[in-house]
């Protein structure tokens, strides 16, 4: 049985330490004890020691929103993972379009990423997607594939069921409408085929797909209902605590 998931990420929105703090306890205040869903938040790196302080208490874990390719050494700029597990970071969000269009990363960097990560005992959370023109090409499906292999090949299988996989379809992305219910569920089952081709039933039935892009309070339950939807990633509508408790809540 997969447990029901909801995580956010702030990205760059939330862009000083006091705005950070009225969100955090806004959410702590109206989902920080709900037992049914596994939640977290995503902040930007210099906000996580005051949201693990926030969240020391409750059911909300949190994370980061990217990880270095490499454990420590001559990379400036960068933030060694171990800083990052000491600071509690339950999960690191990897791969995002963003990151793959604006900052180069590519599916060989995801790797590396997922292999870290779960080196340092944190759940990935593997952002996969079509892009638009993947859509109109039909090439989607040959998108994802690519994507999955990267994210799991390699990996020893009880660590490849930790994964989450994040199906975030790059055209229903801050947009007015998400991706239609029946659609995802048709990709998410997809996804799952080839997790059951390539590593086994066993692993299939335990890796958590869940949806992201312009989820909001309306079209969640509709999106949870699917059978291989296991929870929702949440962008502009996880900014607000109001948006996002009833998100949470009607899961
Ligand atoms: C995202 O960027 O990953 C995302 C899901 O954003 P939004 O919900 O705002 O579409």
């Amino acid at each position: 049985m997969r447990k029901i998931i909801v995580g956010t990420s702030w990205k760059m929105h939330i862009h000083s330490m006091k705005e950070g703090e009225k969100l955090v306890e806004g959410i702590y205040r109206s989902v920080g004890y709900v037992k049914e869903v596994e939640m977290f938040i995503l902040p930007t790196y210099p906000m996580i020691p005051m949201i693990a302080k926030k969240l020391e208490t409750g059911n909300i874990k949190w994370g980061a929103q990217n990880i270095c390719m490499m454990d420590k050494g001559a990379y400036t700029g960068e933030v060694p993972p171990l800083i990052l597990k000491e600071l509690g970071c339950s999960y690191i969000e990897i791969g995002h379009a963003e990151r793959r269009a604006t900052f180069g990363e590519t599916d060989k960097d995801v790797h590396k990423k997922v292999r870290l990560s779960l080196e340092y005992d944190m759940i990935p959370v593997v952002c996969i997607g079509e892009t638009e023109e993947d859509k109109r090409e039909h090439v989607g499906n040959v998108r994802l594939h690519t994507q999955v292999l990267w994210a799991l090949n390699g990996l020893p299988i009880e660590e490849m069921k930790k994964v989450i996989l994040a199906y975030e379809p790059v055209w229903a992305i801050g947009k007015a409408e998400a991706a239609g219910a029946e659609y995802v569920e048709n990709i998410h089952g997809y996804v799952r085929s080839i997790i059951e081709k390539e590593y086994g039933r066993d692993v299939a039935q335990a890796i958590r797909i869940i949806y992201g892009g312009s989820v909001n309070r309306d079209n969640t339950n509709l999106l949870t209902k699917q059978e291989n939807v296991d929870g929702l990633f949440v962008g502009r509508f996880g900014l607000n605590p109001e948006d996002f408790s009833q998100i949470v809540k009607t899961t």
